[in-house]
């Protein structure tokens, strides 16, 4: 797929009908907003031009989403409004096609996504429904006053796929209420095909709603780990020098081991841990130290290390991965490593909150050989394994 298709993301109500202040797609479905997981789905569905639009208020808490490749718009009073921003912001480059998902229904699936887009080679607007199955009733003060046919009733759902220069035409003549895209598609006389919902791809809404969420996501879990073939594992490694100088002591994954010399640095030149915080934004694929804390920035001179590392660990976190385990290497003739790798171990389990099972911390020399081996200072290596939770 490419950008001629793009997917708007429309997350700026305030709905608390799910039971508190808090908007139902900021709510966490195993410790992430459901809104982290709706991108998830339109990614893996293969779409990388994104537009997420949010309430002002809410501008802040987009840290907490992994948004590359994602615009971010300010959206209005209401969802009329907030589409119409986020189909401007794409007018100066216009795709082709244009999905308007709703940021609640976080379990769409790439069928359901690919049915809209294969509709849309031959019609202006497509969306996907379901048939209603059950008996429809009118009623009032808890009776029923009557039955309704349900023949040719369908229950509408997101993403609603458009020509995007009809849309976005049709938007900006709109004036009023419109319960959807389709509407107001229709209002400017466009038909809609209706394409195959999914039971799954349901709109967050009520309290109960988000319990049947985290069941999905659990059963999903247990799946992809029993048959082993959906899980995501990403692996990183991180390599770091520290040369000695004047001083007594060096830190060394979270320990003062007594040294005649100190290692030399702009934070407190923790060279095994800066190895390890690496290696987990390494296995993130966001970069290293070094861009999330300057050296030229003032503020981190003389830092504790565990400062970095334990940003590295949360972020993994709110990228949705947990740490699996992960091993350090410390490359030096003296200090001598081996008193205190289990020390090493126990800090680096206290700062990551992760049980000491899970983390390795080994030494070696290098025969003499090299800048280690001539004792002028201290290489480390690590490596860290990052799984999706
Ligand atoms: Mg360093």
């Amino acid at each position: 797929m490419t950008d001629a298709i793009a997917a708007i993301i429309v997350a700026a109500g305030r709905g608390t009908r799910a039971g508190s202040s808090l908007p139902k797609q900021w709510h966490l479905l195993s410790g992430r907003p459901v809104l982290a997981h709706t991108l998830d789905a339109l990614r893996n569905a293969g779409l990388a031009r994104l537009v997420l639009v949010l309430h002002p208020d809410d501008l802040d808490r987009a840290s907490a989403l992994d948004l590359r490749g994602v615009q971010v718009v300010a959206g209005g009073a209401t969802r009329i409004q907030s589409v119409r921003a986020a189909l401007d912001a794409l007018a100066p480059d216009p795709p082709d096609k244009v999905l308007i998902h709703d940021g609640a229904r976080p379990f769409v699936s790439a069928a359901v996504i690919n049915g809209v887009i294969a509709a849309l080679e031959t019609a202006t607007a497509a969306a996907p429904a379901l048939a209603v199955s059950d008996a429809l009733w009118q009623g009032a003060d808890g009776r029923v006053g009557g039955t309704v046919a349900r023949d040719g009733l369908y229950r509408a759902q997101t993403p609603q796929g458009f020509d995007f220069a009809a849309i976005h035409s049709a938007h900006r003549t709109h004036t009023g209420p419109a319960d959807d895209d389709v509407a107001i598609a229709r209002l400017a006389g466009h038909d809609s095909v209706i394409t195959q919902g999914c039971e799954d791809n349901f709109k967050l809404t009520y309290p109960a709603d988000f319990d049947r969420a985290a069941m999905m996501l659990r059963n999903k879990t247990e799946s992809d780990q029993g048959t082993g073939r959906a899980m995501d594992i990403r692996l990183g490694n991180g390599f770091d020098v520290h040369r000695f100088g004047a001083g007594a002591g060096c830190w060394l994954c979270g320990v003062l081991v007594p040294h005649d010399r100190a290692l030399q640095g702009h934070s407190d030149a923790d060279v095994g841990m800066h190895a390890l915080s690496d290696a987990i934004y390494g296995a993130l694929a966001e970069g290293d130290i070094g861009q999330h804390f300057p050296p030229s920035d003032p503020q981190w001179k003389g830092a504790a290390s565990h400062i970095f590392l334990r940003h590295a660990v949360e972020l993994a976190r709110a990228r949705g991965f947990r740490i699996g385990n992960c091993d350090v290497t410390l490359i030096c003739e003296y200090p001598k490593i081996g008193p205190h790798a289990q020390a090493m171990r126990h800090a680096l389990a206290d700062i990551m909150g992760l049980d000491a099972a899970r983390i390795s911390v080994k030494a070696t020399t290098s025969e003499k050989l090299g800048f280690t081996g001539r004792e002028e200072g201290i290489a480390a290596l690590a490596t860290a394994c990052l799984i999706a939770s």
